[in-house]
């Protein structure tokens, strides 16, 4: 158990990888290359790479803007934006893998990256094998984010077979845990300077990284 539950369901994308400012800035450009080389949109690619930093801090999207001004349609940035998402830059954590495996309770991942991304950042991570039949993305659901309505978490727990009041959600971004909460999980927050969101009402724990987290599990300190 942990934290009472038996289901865990992990973020994949800044939870189980932590991203440096480098990959962030390689991630933005990504987006913007994404928007102007395969999407067609007329714009000079240092200004979209701008327009797309700026739209991650306004709407912790980096296409809203397109989406709003641009005519860009989010299912077509979803699809060029993660077949040009450089993967293999991630630094993975040493030895996650035989934390996760120690961990008791059912583990999950639910992303917000398509399948085609999350299949190769697990086996970049090497956490594909573990989780080879335990991750799902936001398009199993029709839909390319987690952080607009609680349907998406309940139909997960309708996939898997479990009662929402069952899971623990961790996730870095904690516009997705106002939603795992609505649809009444318990939310666990990875922050990485500083816990930024802890007088929000919807997160229950807070941890610096993941690591401290799966120890603080694994010593017992959260069951
Ligand atoms: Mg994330």
């Amino acid at each position: 158990m942990v934290f009472g539950k038996n289901v865990l369901i992990y973020d994949l994308d800044e939870t189980l990888y932590k991203k440096s400012e480098e990959f962030a800035d390689i991630l933005d450009k990504t987006m913007a290359e994404a928007l102007v080389y395969d999407l067609g949109l007329d714009m000079d690619l240092q200004k979209a790479k701008k327009l797309v930093t700026e739209s991650y801090k306004i709407y912790r999207d980096g296409g809203e803007i397109f989406y709003q001004q641009y005519g860009i349609e989010p299912r077509d940035l979803f699809i060029a934006y993660h077949r040009r998402k450089p993967v293999e830059k991630i630094v993975p954590y040493d030895n996650l893998i035989e934390k996760i495996k120690k961990i008791p309770a059912e583990q999950y991942i639910f992303t917000a990256s398509d399948r085609y991304a999350s299949e190769k950042i697990l086996k970049h991570l090497g956490l594909y094998e573990f989780f080879k039949n335990r991750y799902f993305s936001v398009e199993d659901f029709g839909v390319f984010k987690k952080n607009e309505d609680s349907q998406v978490y309940k139909d997960f727990c309708k996939k898997i077979k479990v009662n929402p009041q069952d899971v623990v959600f961790v996730d870095d971004s904690y516009s997705n845990l106002e939603y795992a909460k609505e649809a009444g999980m318990t939310t666990v927050r990875i922050y990485y300077k500083n816990n930024s969101a802890k007088d929000k009402k919807y997160i229950d724990y807070a941890f610096k990284g993941i690591e401290s987290f799966l120890n603080a599990v694994l010593k017992s300190e959260a069951a």
